[in-house]
């Protein structure tokens, strides 16, 4: 059932204007908003019985909020005395005329129910509470506001939510164009390319029309017209051991889209030292794989538990070399936004202590177990942190 249509949520011949109680013989009675306020100001309780994400985004001043289908367990709680006047509104005034009607079921004898709902309340110009949401926000975020793990409260975690992408490319671009969408409040955005039309056969941010123009200022184009709301931080920088402590710092999640060693290196010796989880990706030719190095976890691996010391170039080519089909990026980018949602959540298991590979030509997806390396030059027992350039040069070395 879409939620729009809520109201409607009953068969409409089931719906009668003016629900009957046969036992009673009486009908619910309606009242008008501007009556209905009255009331409310002289001893009238209003209860909302619209659903939590639908009141977030405000309700009528002084109106109680309880979903319908809670007022059995909870009315209690709210009106202990069955002859307190209880005035029920909804979204257009048919649920709760059936709220209205459990309520007499339930004892009260003196309801009523508000024609028109909020609907009517909100265009009369009657007073409103605003709810935890703005009403943009509970709208944008409409689908995500009905997921019991997501609702209201995880709405808001994504709303102050920082993440740091590294690389408007290939992973990049569906993970930033999906955390906008979702309602992250902050993306940060590095990279110091231009973009090329090479990019455009998996680059989804960019534009056959912005090529030649800055990643980082294309991408915040095609970010701003899909979500105008959250905020938007550019670098047009290379990562490299002078700046990746302050380019990440500060943030919540690092997403690495890198396409190069010495930027992954680089990426877990800080985020290990800032204790910021950071989701892994990386694709070749028709396969890739993710992961997440959660360094706030004891048992979670790191990068270079993983991978201990960077590859020669010859052994690790990259796309321009070796190629790699357009959707790819776009499969793997996605598990990674996937995975700082609910690393921003925390909600689900993350791919913490396991590597998930995809081989797009058998359409097949791979679980390795990762465990943490107690020898691991990176978080080991042992590991020395002699400064990031230390780490830059053993990737220029290799
Ligand atoms: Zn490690």
């Amino acid at each position: 059932m879409c939620c729009a249509c809520r109201d409607y949520a009953e068969p409409m011949n089931s719906v009668p204007k003016t629900v009957r109680d046969d036992s009673a013989g009486d009908a619910i009675r309606e009242v008008d908003p501007a009556e209905a306020l009255a009331q409310q100001q002289a001893t009238a309780l209003l209860l909302d019985v619209r659903e939590d994400d639908e009141r977030a985004g405000g309700m009528p001043s002084g109106a109680v909020g309880i979903a319908r289908a809670l007022i059995p367990q909870r009315i209690r709680e709210i009106a202990m005395d069955p002859v307190q006047e209880i005035l029920t509104i909804c979204g257009s005034g048919k649920r709760s005329l059936l709220a209205a009607q459990t309520l007499r079921e339930l004892g009260y004898a003196n309801v009523a129910s508000v024609r028109g709902g909020f609907a009517r309340w909100q265009a009369e110009g009657l007073p409103i509470e605003p709810g935890e949401l703005d009403a943009d926000s509970s709208e944008r975020y409409a689908r995500h506001l009905v997921l019991p793990e997501v609702g209201v409260a995880g709405q808001k975690k994504l709303l102050s939510a920082r993440v740091a992408l590294i690389g408007a490319g290939g992973l990049g671009s569906p993970a930033a164009l999906y955390l906008a969408a979702a309602g992250v409040g902050c993306l940060t955005l590095i990279d110091d390319d231009r973009v090329e039309r090479s990019n455009l056969q998996r680059q989804v941010l960019h534009t056959d029309a912005r090529i030649g123009t800055h990643k980082t200022e294309s991408a915040r184009i095609a970010l701003n017209a899909l979500n105008p709301r959250i905020r938007l931080e550019l670098h047009e920088q290379r990562v490299q051991a002078a700046n990746v402590e302050a380019l990440i710092r500060d943030h919540d999640v690092v997403i690495d889209g890198a396409d190069n060693f010495p930027t992954r290196y680089l990426l877990n010796a800080a985020c290990l030292r800032l204790n910021i989880p950071l989701v892994y990706g990386a694709v070749h030719r028709f396969t890739g794989q993710v992961s997440v190095f959660d360094s706030r976890r004891a048992d979670s691996p790191c990068y270079r538990c993983l991978f201990p010391e960077p590859p020669s170039a010859a052994e690790a080519p990259n796309c321009s070399e070796a190629g790699v089909l357009g959707v790819l990026p776009g499969v793997i980018g996605l598990l990674q936004a996937t995975e700082a949602i609910k690393l921003l959540l925390g909600v689900g298991e993350t791919l913490a202590g396991r590597l998930l590979c995809y081989d797009a030509l058998a359409a097949r997806f791979r679980e390795l177990r990762l465990s943490r390396d107690a020898a691991c030059p990176g978080c080991g027992s042992h590991a020395k942190f002699e400064g990031y350039e230390d780490i830059a040069r053993i990737c220029s070395s290799a």
